[in-house]
């Protein structure tokens, strides 16, 4: 533990010699130290659990150690300066460390390549979107026209006409799940919410806040909802109407539930199209599945109530937020049962970021249609270059066939989690290929691993001591499992 201390403290710190005294903010801790976080408390109620490989996450108890102390101004700062040499010196090193964070950052589903410098002019103004993008606000500094304009782009990729959607620019991928389960709900106030076990956590929070009954779905090892267990569900549940999630891209495995497949299992066993409401997730893949050949289509003209995907994931908005889609006749349901407003109430929140929607509209222009798809092939391309050299490195791993994210076990190392920025859960760990992710960074980390991993595992397997890489078999399936149990070398292969 002490080692990882000073392993990631020194690099950022010497980054910056010569800029400013480091001395001067050694109060001020931008990145927050590794140590802290894993044991899980403050730095002077240690209880000495240094062992502890996995990240502890103490309820009920907030980590501060890597916190900004807000200080108030002296009386002669103005003249003084030092006031501002501080908080310039504290910036300063923030965006060194954000440099370097980005650099290796793999984990996590955004696409960090993006230039909106002819954006910054607009940083001097409080632009909000307030209440429904359609209907004009007294607030005048509102960016709504470039918000109807990304919304008709969508509303043409999702093929349904200009005055047959309503949408909006949400705050995030979850605000759009939050509204489409929502509509689900206005639509059918005694449906029931099935969502794939796979279903991102906002999913499940939904059901709680609306207080809505749901019932979780088994998925097949890719991690799609699996049809027959939907089937069985729902011929249980026959006297309540339907309202399914349905995922356009899981987080952990990037599986893409078969929309067509579902609709086919809702009609054949006793839900006409009347009776159920469906709600397309496409947080991370919302936007690059209809650039892939052989996708099954997110489309209006089949019978689904609305779609929803992250603006900051594929697209890379430097700010969180999302697009939400859904049918003008739901929204119609929706804003009638608060109808004592002057205005249309339809949106989760009130006040909206005015700037999403230019930082969107910029890159749609930029980009367009082909952009996407040059970007979507060369995310494709370079997953597929990852998990082949992951297991020719004998490294358990899988890649879901319309997928970028690349599945494979865990490392050993949380340090080396930590670093690389991995999203993990169990013994599985996923790298998510985005458009700034190219293949030497990919060859950064591989070598990285390999390196580390003989390290992890020396000797394992002989004397029953030393760890061994885990068996994932249950998580990505045997064929893609190269643990010592499952490795197909020699005469396995012939079995
Ligand atoms: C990321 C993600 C979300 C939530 O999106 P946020 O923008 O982080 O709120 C929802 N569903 C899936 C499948 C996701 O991957």
């Amino acid at each position: 533990m002490e080692v990882h201390a000073v392993a990631l403290t020194a690099p950022h710190l010497n980054g910056l010699k010569g800029d400013f005294d480091p001395i001067a903010i050694v109060r001020a801790e931008p990145l927050p130290p590794v140590v802290a976080a894993e044991n899980g408390v403050h730095g002077n109620d240690d209880k000495g659990n240094g062992g502890a490989k996995q990240k502890e996450i103490v309820l009920g108890r907030n980590v501060h150690t890597a916190c900004l102390e807000v200080t108030e101004p002296d009386a002669d700062d103005h003249f003084t300066g030092d006031k501002d040499a501080y908080m310039a010196a504290v910036l300063a090193r923030y965006r060194n460390n954000l440099l370097e964070r980005t650099k290796h950052h793999l984990g996590y589903p955004y696409n960090l390549d993006f230039d909106y410098g002819a954006l910054s002019q607009l940083q001097h103004f409080s632009i909000n979107n307030l209440g429904d993008p359609f209907i004009e606000s007294n607030y005048g500094v509102h960016s709504r026209q470039f918000e109807v304009g990304v919304l008709d782009w969508f509303a043409r990729l999702w093929e349904i006409e200009r005055d047959e959607y309503w949408g909006y620019i949400t705050n995030c991928g979850t605000e759009g799940n939050l509204h489409g389960i929502l509509m689900g709900r206005e639509v059918f106030p005694d449906g029931i919410l099935y969502a794939s076990r796979e279903s991102h956590y906002s999913v499940f929070k939904a059901a709680r806040m609306y207080r809505m009954e749901c019932v979780k779905v088994d998925c097949l090892t890719s991690g799609e909802i699996d049809c027959s267990d939907l089937k069985k569900q729902l011929l249980a549940n026959k006297d309540k109407p339907a309202i399914l999630n349905v995922n356009i891209g899981t987080t952990v495995k990037g599986a893409v539930d078969d929309l067509d497949l579902v609709i086919k299992t809702l009609e054949e066993n006793g839900f006409p199209q009347d009776r159920f409401y469906i709600h397309c997730d496409g947080a991370l893949f919302g936007l690059m599945m209809p650039f892939v050949k052989r996708a099954p289509k997110v489309s209006f003209k089949k019978p689904i109530g609305s779609v929803s995907v992250s603006g900051h994931k594929f697209v890379g908005c430097p700010m969180p937020c999302g697009v939400q889609l859904t049918r003008m006749s739901h929204i119609k349901v929706l804003s009638s049962n608060v109808e004592y407003l002057a205005s249309r109430d339809a949106t989760i929140m009130g006040s909206r970021n005015g700037h999403a929607p230019i930082f969107l509209w910029y890159t749609l222009n930029k980009k367009g249609y082909k952009g996407f798809q040059k970007e979507v092939q060369k995310c494709l391309r370079n997953a597929h270059y990852l998990k082949d050299k992951l297991r020719d490195a004998g490294i358990s791993a899988m890649l879901n066939e319309l997928s970028s994210t690349v599945v494979f076990e865990r490392p050993h190392d949380e340090e080396f989690v930590r670093r690389w920025q991995l999203a993990c859960q169990g013994n599985i760990a996923h790298v998510v290929v985005m458009p700034n992710v190219t293949i030497e960074k990919l060859d950064g980390f591989l070598e990285e691993l390999v390196k580390k991993r003989k390290l992890w595992y020396k000797g394992s397997g002989g004397d029953g001591v030393a760890p061994s890489p885990p068996c994932v078999a249950v998580d990505i399936g045997s064929e893609n499992c190269d643990c010592g149990l499952h490795r197909k070398t020699g005469l396995d292969v012939l079995f």
